[in-house]
């Protein structure tokens, strides 16, 4: 039993957590091979997990290929994120009954078991804390999200490489997470997991599971393997990119990147941090019964800026830059930090594979000069 978090240990597979965590009642969400891709879905046991299998990404380009089949986790991140759970594509809010009497409004909030999400990569836990900042924000927090995330376990697995979209070393957000889990998982290279406790929430899963205490020669072989992976990252966001942005909405750059930008939204579809959404009214033929249904948006959309008698932003330019500045700058004004993890998503699933880290990397090589 780990009567510490902060703790490490040594365990052989990922099966004996997968079934401690299913023993003790938690519903758990890893990752999957689903459309040629990994998923994110319930899984019933380590048998569910894509093991043997490795990615392969670039600007517009995703293949999964056979790996070692020994590895369990030497792929990186899919299409998919956790806000497909913590904030879902497709949610009703309420729905209405006309009676005698008038209308009676009932508000709808799914059920949500415990959940234990397993394989949360470092950028994608700094993806939900980006997002706790949107939804779990006092005032205006978000009920349904915020009984969400709280009913929720966070296993994180360390990455052992990175794929060549992945820029979260820039970012400060990975590859290594040092907080934000309840138990992490590192892949060793000699084969076997050291096991970090990371909360009591953590330590409560592990008890009951057979585990060897891992020596200080194990975990620094553990810390090698997340410096492996910072080693292999070639992109990179230029650190100056919050003011350079800011002070550049007029760079030619804007230009050349719309004529390329297919306005297609992908890149917010996949984005872990994008929050953006609409709000759906359904009714039924009779007028009798209607329901108010909240739906994923994006700055994309031409009707996003709608606002009364037509769209502020109406060219291609002005919404790839609204998004990239938000991302990378107001982001920071908003919310206290970047709206970017580094993941690399938005490289990968774009169609044409606009790459975000040479767009910046463009304006911040040649900026405009500023007025004086
Ligand atoms: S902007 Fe791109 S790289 Fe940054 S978090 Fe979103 S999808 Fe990932
Ligand atoms: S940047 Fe790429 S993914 Fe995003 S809207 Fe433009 S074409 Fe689509």
């Amino acid at each position: 039993m780990p009567d510490a978090k902060g703790a490490s240990f040594l365990l052989d597979s990922p099966g004996p957590l997968v079934d401690a965590l299913r023993r003790q009642g938690w519903r758990v969400i890893g990752p999957k091979l689903g459309q040629g891709a990994i998923v994110y879905e319930e899984i019933e046991s380590a048998a569910d997990l894509p093991r043997g299998l490795t990615d392969e990404q670039e600007g517009g380009h995703y293949r999964l290929r056979e790996g070692d089949p020994d590895r369990w986790f030497d792929y990186v991140v899919g299409p998919q994120n956790w806000k497909k759970w913590l904030f879902p594509a497709r949610q009703k809010l309420w729905s209405a009954e006309r009676s005698k009497d008038g209308f009676s409004v009932e508000s709808h909030e799914d059920e949500w078991p415990k959940t234990a999400i397993f394989g949360a990569r470092a950028c994608e836990i700094a993806a939900i804390e980006v997002q706790d900042r949107v939804f779990d924000n006092g005032d205006f927090a978000d009920s349904g999200y915020t009984k969400r995330r709280a009913g929720m376990l966070i296993v994180a697995v360390q990455c052992a490489r990175s794929a060549a979209t992945c820029f979260c070393a820039s970012m400060n957000t990975g590859p290594r997470a040092e907080a934000g889990f309840d138990v992490a998982l590192t892949e060793l290279e000699t084969g076997g997991f050291l096991v970090e406790c990371g909360s009591d929430a953590g330590a409560a899963v592990l008890d009951g599971l057979e585990l060897a205490d891992a020596s200080a020669a194990q975990q620094q072989a553990g810390e090698a393997v997340s410096h492996k992976a910072a080693a292999e990252q070639t992109r990179t966001m230029p650190a100056n990119v919050e003011s350079v942005l800011r002070d550049n909405l007029d760079h030619p750059r804007w230009e050349e990147v719309a004529e390329r930008c297919l306005s297609c939204a992908n890149c917010t579809l996949a984005c872990p941090t994008c929050f953006c959404s609409d709000v759906e009214e359904v009714n039924d033929l009779s007028g009798d019964h209607a329901e108010r249904w909240r739906v994923w948006d994006s700055c994309f959309s031409l009707d996003f800026s709608y606002i009364h008698g037509g769209a502020v932003r109406r060219s291609t330019l002005s919404r790839y830059r609204q998004w990239m500045t938000h991302k990378l700058s107001s982001w920071h004004d908003q919310f206290g930090t970047s709206g970017c993890v580094g993941c690399g998503r938005c490289i990968a699933w774009c169609p044409v594979g606009i790459d975000i880290t040479e767009e910046a990397g463009a304006i911040a090589a040649e900026p405009l000069a500023q007025e004086v």
